[in-house]
C-alpha cells in the first residue's frame, strides 16, 4: 500500500499538522491501495496562509511569465501522462487504456486550450474610443479554494488550476478524498515545472473538514467547486458569510432527443455515451427521448448496445467499462435500479446485482429501462452509473418540454437530419450546452450549466475570466499607457 500522507504546501511536501489517516480503496478489488491523511484546521490554515503570502508577487507579475509557466506545466504533464493515467485508474476505476487516453488526456487538452485562449484575454484595455481615459483592468480574484470530485479528476483539476494560474491567482486544491492520488502526481508536476512556492498548494481532506474550512475561510476570496448539487448548496451557504465568489459545476440529467429522422448510429452513440466512464459523468445523456415511430427499434438497439458493453477490472487492457468508484455509489445505483423497477419502468437490459463472474469490486450491469415517464425517480435523479432511461414522445413540442422538465440544465443532445429542427432545439433547450448529431464542442468552448447544474463557465476565455475581477478606471494617464 502506498503511503501518501503528505500535503503540498508552500512549495514542499510536508507532514500534516492535524491529520487523520484514510484509506483509498481500489474499486476494482475493494482493497486499500493507499493511505492518505485527511487534513484538519491547522493544515487548511497553513495552506491558505502560504497562498495569501504568495499572492502579491504572483498577481502583479507580467502575465507573459504566467503563460510561460503554464507551457512548462504542459511539457511536464505530457512527460508524466503514463503515471497520471495509472494513478487515475487505480483510484477511481477507469480501465487503464481509457484512463491514459481519455482521463489523463483531458488534462493535456485543457492545458493546451487555455494556452490558446490566453491571448484573447485583455488584462488592460480602453473602455471605448469615446472614453480615451477609461481603462478596464482585469486582475486576479485572489486566493482561491478549488474543490474537485473523483469522476474525471484531471479534467476538473486542470479546468480550475490552469486558468487560476493564468489569471494570477494563488490557490489551495482539495481533491476528492476518494481519488486523491492523481492530484498528488499533479502537485509534483507543478513543482517540477517550477511553480513559485505558495502559488499552488494541495491539502487532502473531506467535505466536512478541509472542504468546509476552505469555503468558510476569511482569507479565501473565491471557491470553485465541482461535485454534487448537495455539496454545492452547502458550500454556497457556508461561503455567504464571507461574501466570497462562488463558482459551481454540479450535476446533470441530460436529455438526448432522437427524432425519427436521426442518423442510423444515433441510438448506439447515445447509449455508449451514457455508459462511458461507467455512467459517472455529469453531462451523461441519461434520458433518451425517442420519437414514437422509431421507439421499438431504438429500444432494441439500446439493449443490444448494453449487452455488448463489457465490464471488467480497471487493471486489464481493453475497451470495457470499469467498476463504479465506491461502495456508496454502488449501493446508491443498486437502490435506484430497484426504484425504477418498483415504479413500473420496464427493465430491458442489465438490472440489479453484479455482472456474471464479477463477485468482488464495485461492478454494475449496464442497464436500460424502457417505457420510462419523466416523473419517475430514475428520470429525475442523477444516478451516476451505467443506467439509461428511454422515454417515448410524439411531437417536437413534447420532446422539448420533457427535456426541459428537470431541475438540471447541463448538457442536452439532439439527433436529427433536419437542420432547422436542430437549431430550434438548440435555442429552446434550457442548458449550458447543447450537442447535436454527435458533434463535440470545439476547443475553448465554455463548459457549465444552468439551474441546479451550477453557475459560471469553465474552459477557454470564460474559464480564465472566471478567476479575474473587472476594475473600471477613469482618468487614466496616457503618460504610462
Ligand atoms: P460530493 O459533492 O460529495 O464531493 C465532491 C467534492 O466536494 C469532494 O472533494 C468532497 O470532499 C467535497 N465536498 C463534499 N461536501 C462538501 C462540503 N459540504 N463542503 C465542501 N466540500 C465538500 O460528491 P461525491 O460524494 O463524490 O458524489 C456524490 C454525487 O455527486 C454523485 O452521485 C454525483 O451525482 C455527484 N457528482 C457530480 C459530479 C459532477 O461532475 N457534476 C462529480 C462528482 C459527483
Amino acid at each position: 500500500m502506498q503511503d501518501k500522507r503528505s500535503f503540498y504546501i508552500n512549495g514542499a511536501w510536508v507532514a500534516p499538522l492535524d491529520g487523520t489517516d484514510f484509506e483509498v480503496i481500489d474499486p476494482s478489488t475493494e482493497e486499500p491501495c493507499a493511505v492518505i491523511s485527511l487534513g484538519g484546521r491547522a493544515d487548511t490554515d497553513a495552506a491558505v496562509a502560504a497562498a495569501k503570502a504568495a499572492l502579491h508577487d504572483f498577481m502583479y507579475a507580467d502575465p507573459a511569465e504566467r503563460l510561460a509557466l503554464v507551457k512548462r506545466i504542459l511539457e511536464v504533464y505530457n512527460a508524466r501522462s503514463e503515471e497520471m493515467g495509472a494513478a487515475i485508474s487505480m483510484e477511481m476505476g477507469a480501465p487503464i487504456d481509457m484512463a491514459k487516453a481519455s482521463q489523463a488526456g483531458t488534462g493535456t487538452w485543457h492545458i493546451q486550450n487555455f494556452i490558446r485562449a490566453f491571448d484573447e484575454v485583455e488584462f488592460i484595455a480602453p473602455l471605448s474610443e469615446k472614453s480615451p481615459n477609461d481603462r478596464i483592468i482585469k486582475e486576479a480574484v485572489g486566493v482561491c479554494a478549488l474543490i474537485t470530485p473523483w469522476n474525471w479528476p484531471m479534467n476538473q483539476v486542470t479546468l480550475k488550476v490552469i486558468p487560476a494560474l493564468l489569471a494570477g491567482c494563488t490557490m489551495v486544491l482539495k481533491p476528492s478524498e476518494i481519488a486523491p492520488l492523481s492530484s498528488m502526481v499533479f502537485a509534483d508536476i507543478l513543482h517540477e515545472a517550477g511553480v513559485p512556492a505558495g502559488v499552488f498548494n494541495m491539502v487532502n481532506g473531506d467535505g466536512v473538514g478541509v472542504g468546509t474550512q476552505l469555503s468558510g475561510h476569511e482569507d479565501v476570496d473565491m471557491v470553485s467547486f465541482t461535485g454534487s448539487t448537495r455539496a454545492g448548496t452547502a458550500i454556497s451557504k457556508n461561503a455567504a458569510s464571507t461574501l466570497k465568489k462562488v463558482h459551481l459545476e454540479l450535476g446533470g440529467k441530460g436529455a438526448n432527443i432522437i427524432y425519427a429522422d436521426a442518423d442510423e448510429k444515433a441510438v448506439v452513440r447515445g447509449a455508449r455515451h451514457c455508459f462511458n466512464n461507467t455512467g459517472q459523468s455529469c453531462n451523461a445523456p441519461t434520458r433518451m427521448l425517442v420519437e414514437r415511430s422509431i421507439y421499438d427499434k431504438a429500444v432494441e438497439t439500446a439493449v443490444a448496445t448494453a449487452e455488448k458493453t463489457k465490464v471488467g477490472s480497471a487493471h486489464e487492457a481493453g475497451n470495457h467499462i470499469g467498476p463504479v468508484v465506491s461502495q456508496a455509489q454502488f449501493d446508491k445505483i443498486q437502490g435506484l435500479i430497484q426504484v425504477g423497477i418498483d415504479e413500473g419502468a420496464k427493465l430491458v437490459a442489465g438490472g440489479p446485482g453484479r455482472p456474471d463472474g464479477l463477485n468482488r469490486g464495485y461492478y454494475v450491469r449496464p442497464t436500460v429501462f424502457a417505457d420510462v415517464n419523466n416523473e419517475m425517480t430514475i428520470a429525475r435523479e442523477e444516478i451516476f452509473g451505467p443506467v439509461l432511461s428511454i422515454i417515448p414522445f410524439d411531437t417536437e413540442e413534447e420532446a422539448l418540454r420533457i427535456a426541459n422538465d428537470t431541475p438540471y440544465g447541463l448538457t442536452n443532445y439532439v439527433q436529427s437530419q433536419d437542420g432547422a429542427k436542430l437549431n430550434r432545439a438548440a435555442r429552446m433547450l434550457r442548458s449550458g450546452m447543447v450537442e447535436m448529431n454527435g458533434t463535440s464542442r470545439g476547443r475553448g468552448s465554455p463548459f457549465g450549466g444552468m439551474k441546479a447544474s451550477g453557475q459560471g463557465r469553465e474552459g477557454g476565455v470564460w474559464g480564465i475570466e472566471d478567476f479575474l475581477e473587472v476594475k473600471a478606471v477613469s482618468g487614466w494617464s496616457n503618460d504610462n499607457d
